[in-house]
């Protein structure tokens, strides 16, 4: 195993469960043909601290698998983490819900890897090569828990990048099961989905707003809603079963707003869409936000759950703006509830709520937060930058 050598600084707050080593922070000199991908690093009294993978391709070079004893990482190991996972998930099934996120990365001891299960597939989504070594024997073990009939691959931008025209694999590849096209069906809150987890965002779904699009149904009766940044209408189905008056859909992708309407007609077999309570708007948002005052719109609930406009530090005061002129346009076309998420991980809950509340504020309207929530509980959360889901409710008079 590669032996790291980081400070006491650093030592110290990973012994209280921060997972990562960035390069810049290690102190010893590692030759670049190690090609191992597992890490060990000892305190400075020569004491196991933590094992973890070594990804020397990366700049988040080291995760912790496994901190205080030293434990040998094997398919038992593997086996034990799945096991606490798959518990804390237990109840969502009685839920009505089989599309969730059965591992959440680094929070549940699988630093670097998701795993989202949608009924019988399951998506295994890597952010680091170094779990490529483990990967036959975490298929067989996910595989004989679950009993799917198959298994995905979806690679981060970063991995994907990364390998070569020889290596043995590739985003979107079926690792188990045959299955020729990336659609699958699911149930979130007794809600029927579908989903592409070939060719769809994240691992096909956004699974991590599932309790937001829970409280918006819960408040949705009788309201006129305006859905921006809409995806494949998760938002929308669930505010016209808590039977809202309207919805109008917002996104600039043709596929996401074909992939609302299909969800649409799964829960609505009798009606059809679009109708004159249900319209899409395709383009960008940011114009047509601007568009619908100009033509003085207005709704009983404003929905912004935008991408991540900051997918790199360096974005974070152009996302900071982004977030605030969102939340002024979505104010302007509301004397509602304007909720409002983002979910880039290199801007904080502070940050992001103090630019919501510029933006709210230069309308000159009388507002008041009604909540702050976050993820859903199959995201479990435990390091600071694990919290990249955040949200407000707020009224607007
Ligand atoms: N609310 C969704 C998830 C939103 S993901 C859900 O619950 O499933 C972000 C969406 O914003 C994507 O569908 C993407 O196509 C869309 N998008 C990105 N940039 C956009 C822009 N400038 N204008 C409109 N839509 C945009």
């Amino acid at each position: 195993m590669i032996k790291i050598e980081i400070s006491k600084t650093l030592q110290s707050k990973i012994r209280k469960g921060y997972p990562w080593v960035f390069r810049y922070q290690i102190q010893n000199m590692i030759p670049e043909e190690r090609q191992e991908h597992l890490g060990v690093v000892y305190d400075h009294k020569n004491r196991f601290l933590a094992v973890g993978l070594w990804d020397p391709c990366s700049d988040l070079c080291f995760r912790v698998l496994n901190l205080g004893a030293p434990k040998e990482i094997s398919s038992d190991f593997f086996r034990e983490q799945l096991q606490s996972a798959v518990k804390i998930r237990e109840d969502l099934k009685s839920q009505g819900t089989t599309g969730y996120r059965v591992i959440n990365g680094e929070n549940d001891r699988f630093p670097g890897l998701v795993l989202d299960r949608y009924e019988d597939t399951l998506v295994l989504k890597l952010y680091t090569a170094s779990w490529f070594p483990f990967l036959d024997e975490l298929c067989e073990l996910f595989q004989k828990e679950f009993k799917s009939q198959q298994i995905v691959l979806r690679l981060s931008r970063n991995v994907d990048k990364f390998l070569n025209d020889k290596s043995k694999y590739r985003d979107g590849q079926v690792l188990y099961g045959n299955k020729n096209s990336g659609w699958v069906q699911f149930k979130e809150n007794g809600l029927k989905f579908v989903a592409d987890v070939i060719e769809g965002q994240k691992t096909g779904f956004y699974l991590d707003q599932k309790d937001n699009r829970l409280k918006i149904m819960k408040m949705a009766k009788g309201l006129s809603v305006l859905n921006v940044f809409s995806y494949s209408g998760g938002f929308s189905v669930y505010a016209l079963v808590g039977g809202c008056d309207s919805v109008m859909e917002v996104d600039s992708n043709p596929f996401a707003l074909e992939t609302s309407l299909r969800n649409l007609k799964l829960n609505f077999p009798e009606k059809s869409f679009p109708s004159k309570n249900f319209i899409q708007k395709k383009g960008d948002a940011f114009q047509i936000l601007a568009q619908l005052k100009s033509e003085n719109y207005y709704f009983d609930l404003v929905i912004l759950d935008p991408p991540a406009f900051a997918r790199k530090k360096k974005h974070k005061t152009l996302a900071l703006d982004a977030y605030a002129s969102l939340a002024k346009a979505g104010a302007q076309l509301t004397s509602g509830v304007l909720y409002t998420a983002s979910c880039s991980a290199h801007v904080s809950g502070k940050e992001f709520y103090d630019a919501v509340y510029l933006g709210v504020r230069s309308t000159g309207k009388k507002f008041e937060e009604i909540a702050r929530t976050g993820h859903a509980h199959d995201h479990p959360a435990i390091f600071p930058e694990a919290f990249y889901l955040k949200s407000a409710y707020i009224k607007i008079s």
